[in-house]
Formats: C-alpha cells, structure tokens, sequence
C-alpha cells in the first residue's frame, strides 16, 4: 500500500469519516464515488489516489462536486493486516446487502450504512466500484431503466442489468429516490489490468456527467445479462458442481449448478440460463452466485 492510500483514511466530511471532497466550484450537482465496499477489494483505493495524486482531478473537473466515500475502512484495516484476499468481505455484515431499519442495529456495516445515509442526501449521483476474486469480464450494472445511459459511456465485456430495487444493494439507495447509480465490477481484487480498465471507465463515468480536461470517452460492451436470481448459501457444504471459469456458464433447463449439503440446485427456469459466480469461497449465508437471462 502507498501512503497516498492514508488520505482516504483520515478525511472527514460533516465529522464523517472517510470522505474527500473534490470540488470544481460549480457544484450544482454533488456526484458519489465509492470505494471499499468490501474490504478486500483495495483497487478502488488505488483509483481514488490515482485521481487525486496523478490524475489531478481537482484542476481538471469543469462542473459538480465530488464526494470519495470509502465505505469499509474499518473493515480495509483488518484486511491490510491478514493480506488474505479471500478473507471475509466485512465486519459483521455485507454493506451491500443491508436491507431496512429493522436489520441487525449492532452490525457495524448496518451503523456506517446509517451515517452515511445521512451524507447521501446530499447525493445526486453515484457509482459503487468493486472487484472480483479471479479473471473475470469487466461488468457494470445498472438498473434497467438506466441501460441507455450506461451504454453510451462504459467500456466493458458485459452489462448487466436488474430491478435493482429488489437487490438491497447501496445503490438502491439512490435508486428508490429517483436518483441514478450505478455499480462496476472490475477484474481480479489487485491486478494491474484491473486497475487499468476500472481507471479507464472512472474517467468515461466522470466526463459524462461531470465534465473533465482532456479526457475522451471510448465506449462499448459486448453482451447484456439480466438477473433472473440470487444465489444463496444455506450450509457449510455448498459446492458448485461445475469448474467455473467466466462469469457466464450456460446452465441448460433441468441442469444441476450446485448442491448445498443434500439439495440439488437446477434449472427450472423452462429455458436456457447462465450462471456467474463472483466470490471464491462462498460463505454461509453470504450469496454464492447469480443467475442470470441472456438479454
Ligand atoms: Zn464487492
């Protein structure tokens, strides 16, 4: 880790921590980035301190304000001890899976959820950045009613899209007040490929809505999935029952994908689907997997 990376580790924004705020001075509209959602998932971090340190952002922005919110640093710090990128992706819970007030109020994610909340208020647009644990297409994800505006200014294999407000993910937070979010899934956790393609399609999402020197958008994807259904972990003897190596395998109708202790899962969709799995080590209770519609 670079010291840079301690920047986004003391700021604070209204006694909040972990925000720095990029500011153009035309901020008609404050514009989201997160970063470390899951805590081993550090390439994110690296683009924060490549915007700020080398890319100098802040002399180059036109218009809007932004708001860096590293969102699991506590979670980050216990990573950057264990160095172990298949550890555990939090704390007590997955931010990204926080559902309402009634969830578990001692979990530390439910608690950092809440006071950020407070600051997406603020928020008119966002974008949550993560990584996976091996190869994988470069993904965005969005919900359907956003696909047009992604397609105009992402650079990926693949988008996928979604009712997002089914998924509890943090960008639903935007999404149910009418505001627009997106989410990217770049390579493996730290890769320099990673990082190369995930900075790439930063600068696309930020001169599209907010403006930057210099900077020209390439834009293109290959293919568009939609989630058909999550998959998740009921005991400690799940296993996937094929060798998995693209995020897109085609399951064909009555096909076993994996077994969690004695239940078989198959395809009883009546056609064709195709399965992605994020996550090396798939913990109890924690999702495994997706399903997903070719679009
Ligand atoms: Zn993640």
């Amino acid at each position: 880790m670079t010291k840079n990376y301690n920047l986004f580790l003391e700021d604070t924004y209204k006694n909040t921590y972990w925000i720095t705020i990029i500011d153009s001075n035309k901020a008609w509209k404050n514009l989201a980035i997160f970063a470390i959602t899951h805590w081993n998932e550090p390439v994110w971090l690296q683009i924060f301190d490549y915007l700020v340190n080398d890319f100098n952002i802040s002399k180059k922005l036109k218009k809007w304000k932004i708001f860096l919110i590293a969102n699991n640093i506590k979670a980050y710090k216990k990573y950057r001890k264990t160095k172990d990128i298949s550890s555990y992706r939090f704390l007590d819970d997955n931010l990204n899976r926080i559902s309402n007030k009634d969830f578990k109020k001692w979990s530390y994610e439910f608690k950092r959820l809440d006071e950020l909340k407070e600051i997406f208020k603020e928020i008119d647009l966002a974008i949550d950045l993560h990584s996976v644990s091996k190869w994988n297409d470069i993904i965005w994800l969005c919900d359907k009613k956003h696909l047009k505006t992604a397609k105009s200014f992402f650079n990926v294999e693949t988008i996928l899209i979604d009712n997002m407000w089914k998924t509890w993910a943090l960008i639903w937070e935007f999404l149910r007040n009418n505001k627009e979010a997106y989410w990217i899934e770049c390579w493996n956790h730290i890769s320099n490929d990673g990082f190369e393609k995930a900075k790439e399609n930063i600068l696309n999402f930020l001169q599209k809505f907010s403006s930057i020197e210099n900077v020209k958008i390439t834009n293109n994807f290959n293919e568009v999935y939609e989630f058909a259904k999550e998959i998740k972990v009921k005991t400690n003897n799940f296993k996937f029952t094929k060798d998995f190596k693209w995020w897109f395998n085609k399951i064909k109708i009555w096909e076993v994908y994996s077994i969690d202790w004695e239940e078989e899962l198959k395809n009883n969709f009546w056609k064709d689907i195709f399965l992605g799995i994020p996550a090396k080590n798939p913990i109890k209770w924690d999702w495994a997997g997706f399903l997903f519609y070719k679009n």
